[in-house]
């Protein structure tokens, strides 16, 4: 039997593929290559294919015997989503239903799928635990939030297994330096840190010294990217012994600011560069910090890199030698 990693050369796909050949099983990696890297995929099978082609996804059924699939295949940029909400939608969600149909047609009733915190918008409290209300503020959190609701409804009436994995700020690169993060744009607060310690960019810009936190940055909970690939293999192992379909959070547990972030790069890289402190990004809720207490209770899920530090520094270390 073999498993489909749907996004699998992108940078959380990529080192979920290494943690599932770890444990010996056989991988089928599909990605159409639009943000993913094909240096990424270093085990298993690579496949170029898009789920916007049904023959495309027939073709890996036909071939091998998927038994379950992870879908990483998703657009992810908030402020675009928001001005191209039909791409997300398309990609993200009609994508997602081309994919359901040919694992119907075979006979394929296990996925693991990669949500995200976004689905829960402005939060009442923090942390936040899996049943909180769900209320996106943007259409990229919306289209995980739909995809989500679409597996409940799949279950019920067709017996699909789920697990929903809703990350919290995915960061870090896998401790033994083969892989990364690469993004085209890149957007994220850590790499864009390394870029300023790097000096491959001028500054880092804080985006919002005024919220209601202690320092007056923001608040997030930034998980190891090796940490939630654990989690994802542990995911696939709840659904193989009969797991129906559940949801579950997977951050730290702690939060860490901007500004203690950017300390961090300090202390870990031992350079300093140029701090500018700017005005708020528009639709940055002031703190994100989630509960992972089921994912540690049902799935037996406990984060080994959870230091600001030990992120930092494999990030840090890929930066330095990253090969894509
Ligand atoms: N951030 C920042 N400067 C940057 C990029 C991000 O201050 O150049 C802040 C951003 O406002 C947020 C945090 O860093 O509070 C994490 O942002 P990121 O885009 O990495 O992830 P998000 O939480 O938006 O998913």
């Amino acid at each position: 039997m073999a498993i489909l990693i749907c996004g699998g050369a992108g940078y959380i796909g990529s080192h979920i593929n290494k943690q599932l050949h770890k444990e010996g099983y056989e991988t089928v990696v599909l990605d159409n290559l639009i943000y993913g890297h094909k240096e990424a995929v270093k085990w298993g099978t690579f496949i170029k294919g898009d789920l916007a082609n049904i023959d495309e996804i027939e073709a890996v059924f036909e071939k091998y015997p998927i038994e379950a699939v992870y879908h990483f295949a998703a657009f992810a940029y908030v402020g675009e989503s928001v001005l191209e909400p039909e791409k997300y939608y398309y990609n993200n969600v009609v994508n997602t239903l081309n994919l359901l149909q040919v694992m119907r047609k075979h006979g394929c009733n296990k996925i693991i799928f990669s949500s995200t915190c976004a689905t829960y918008g402005e939060p009442e409290k923090v942390p936040i635990t899996e049943d909180m209300p769900q209320n996106p503020i943007n259409p990229y959190g919306m289209t995980k939030l739909t995809v989500e609701r679409i597996f409940k409804d799949y279950q019920k009436a067709y017996g699909l297994q789920f697990a929903v994995l809703r990350y919290f700020n995915a960061a870090g690169a896998d401790p033994d330096g083969e892989l990364g993060e690469s993004h085209t744009p890149e957007t994220h607060l850590i790499p864009l840190v390394l870029d300023a310690a790097s000096g491959k960019r001028a500054d880092i810009k804080v985006f919002g010294t005024d919220y209601d936190t202690p320092d007056g940055s923001c608040i997030r909970d930034y998980i190891h990217v090796t940490d939630l690939a654990d989690a994802h293999v542990r995911a696939l192992r709840y659904l193989e012994a009969g797991g129906e379909g559940d949801f579950f959070n997977l951050g730290n547990t702690i939060g860490t600011s901007v500004l203690e972030v950017v300390e961090s790069v300090k202390r870990v890289t031992g350079r300093d560069f140029t701090v500018t402190l700017s005005d708020r990004r528009p639709g940055d809720p002031a703190k994100l910090v989630g509960s992972s207490e089921k994912a540690r209770r049902v799935l037996d899920w406990e984060p080994q890199y959870g230091a600001i530090d030990t992120i930092v520094s494999h990030a840090w270390n890929w930066h330095e030698h990253a090969e894509y």
